[in-house]
């Protein structure tokens, strides 16, 4: 089969530039490593559980999402519009004045900061909200946490509020993390609803790959070698296009790449359990509001969709804080003695499903991040990169990154 473009790899990133040139007219083929496609963002079954590999949530704002995505057929369950903060002993509810302005009256004298810093959140929600989604990107960039600071947040807000939320959003509890994203995120749960697929989060992937032909896509097949514009592959088999993109996680495509530099990744761990009982009822995120303790948040997604777990059992989800990679053997034992001073003794009687360690969860984003105009670097004639890590490190970044990767293509073909 000859084609015009090949395709390394089968997440978000290559999906997303496959369909596109699909749309165009252009033939392309995807080259996957892995037994199916979808990257990092996959849903495993496990005993009737959809188990996401990591906590992943989808925001209705992504606006790279739009375009491409059916959310009908995603069958989108949402989240409550906020999140519940556990500090000294008891669950406080943070809501957003917007969509929820009783529960935001009621919230707004609890601990988890200041009345100053409830309507800085509203002053932050309006600018972020202003202007279009790019122009985010052109303003002064800082790290989070200083950006925060400098908006006049409370010591107090940062610690229980925004370092479990952005920082679990982040996987960079330090909030080193560029304010850019700090400000795009605010505005896509500012103005979407934050969601999972009945499905599992891989259906995101599942829908694009559905849209292509199935001999479009070659699971199980690693590349091991670029040149020029054609590749080979772990079989020792090679290909040749008239394009080649690299739409692999960052650290590969440095291998396949070598001149390329690539950031850190951050890591994450997150444990599956299942219960008869939920815990807590309503589709919160709950996060942990204390500065101490291994976990960072907890969700029983049975309680956002029930399709996640077999009828009459529910599903918790509990991601731990960035670095608790570093003591596997303990981290069960010490997330359960931690969940017990949350829920009581009934922790006890929860079944471990499976845990992931994710250790190239999500590249560093701390500043510089790239401005749109420097997305997408280009490598070499009849080569080009996608991914998260040219973009934002969020489904709406691979998505947008590998659409961009397909339209430089396509007015490169009509040269
Ligand atoms: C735990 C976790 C939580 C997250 N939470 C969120 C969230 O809530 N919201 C959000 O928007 N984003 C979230 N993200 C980020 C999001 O998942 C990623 O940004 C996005 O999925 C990246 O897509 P990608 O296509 O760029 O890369 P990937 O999904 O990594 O795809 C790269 C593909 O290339 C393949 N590949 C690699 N090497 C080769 C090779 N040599 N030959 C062939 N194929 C190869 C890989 O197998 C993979 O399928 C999260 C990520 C993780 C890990």
């Amino acid at each position: 089969m000859t084609t015009d473009v090949l395709i390394v790899g089968a997440g978000l990133a290559g999906l997303s530039c496959a369909s596109t040139l699909t749309r165009a007219g252009i033939s392309s083929l995807i080259l996957e490593a892995d037994d199916d496609v979808g990257g990092r963002a996959r849903t495993d079954q496990l005993d009737g559980f959809l188990l996401d590999r990591g906590f992943q949530v989808f925001s209705t704002a992504y606006p790279e999402a739009k375009h491409i995505l059916n959310y009908d057929s995603l069958k989108l369950h949402n989240f409550y519009p906020g999140a519940l903060v556990r500090f000294e002993d008891r669950f406080h509810r943070a809501s957003d004045p917007f969509r929820y302005p009783l529960h935001a009256i009621q919230s707004s004298m609890n601990p988890i900061g200041t009345l100053v810093d409830k309507f800085k959140i509203v002053a932050w929600r309006r600018r972020v909200l202003t202007g279009l989604v790019g122009d985010l990107f052109q303003k002064t960039e800082t790290t989070t946490m200083t950006h925060l600071q400098s908006m006049g947040f409370s010591q107090v807000m940062i610690d229980r509020f925004f370092r479990p939320f952005l920082g679990g959003v982040f996987m960079d509890q330090s909030l080193r993390t560029s304010s850019h994203m700090a400000d795009f995120m605010f505005r896509m749960f500012a103005s979407g609803d934050i969601a999972i697929p009945e499905n599992g989060i891989g259906a995101l992937a599942q829908q694009l790959a559905q849209r292509l032909n199935a001999e479009q896509i070659r699971t199980g097949e690693k590349v091991v070698n670029i040149k020029g514009t054609t590749i080979t592959l772990a079989s020792g088999e090679t290909l040749t296009a008239r394009h080649v993109v690299i739409a692999t996680e960052g650290p590969t495509a440095t291998q396949l790449v070598p001149q390329l530099e690539t950031r850190p990744y951050h890591q994450t761990t997150c444990l599956y359990f299942s219960t008869s009982e939920p815990p807590r009822t309503g589709p919160y995120l709950i996060l942990n509001g204390e500065t101490n303790g291994i976990v960072n948040s907890l969700c029983v997604l049975t309680q956002v969709s029930p399709s996640y777990a077999p009828p009459g059992q529910h599903l918790v989800s509990v991601t731990t804080g960035e670095n608790s990679m570093s003591d596997k053997g303990n981290i069960q034992a010490a997330v359960r003695s931690q969940l017990m001073q949350w829920f009581g003794k009934l922790v006890n009687n929860w079944k471990h499903l499976r845990t992931y360690y994710l250790v190239q969860a999500q590249p560093d984003q701390s500043p510089p991040l790239r401005s749109t105009k420097q997305m997408n670097p280009k490598i070499g004639e009849g080569l080009s990169l996608c991914g998260d890590y040219c973009a934002t490190a969020t489904f709406d970044g691979a998505i947008g990154s590998g659409r961009r990767a397909a339209e430089e293509i396509m007015s490169k073909f009509k040269t």
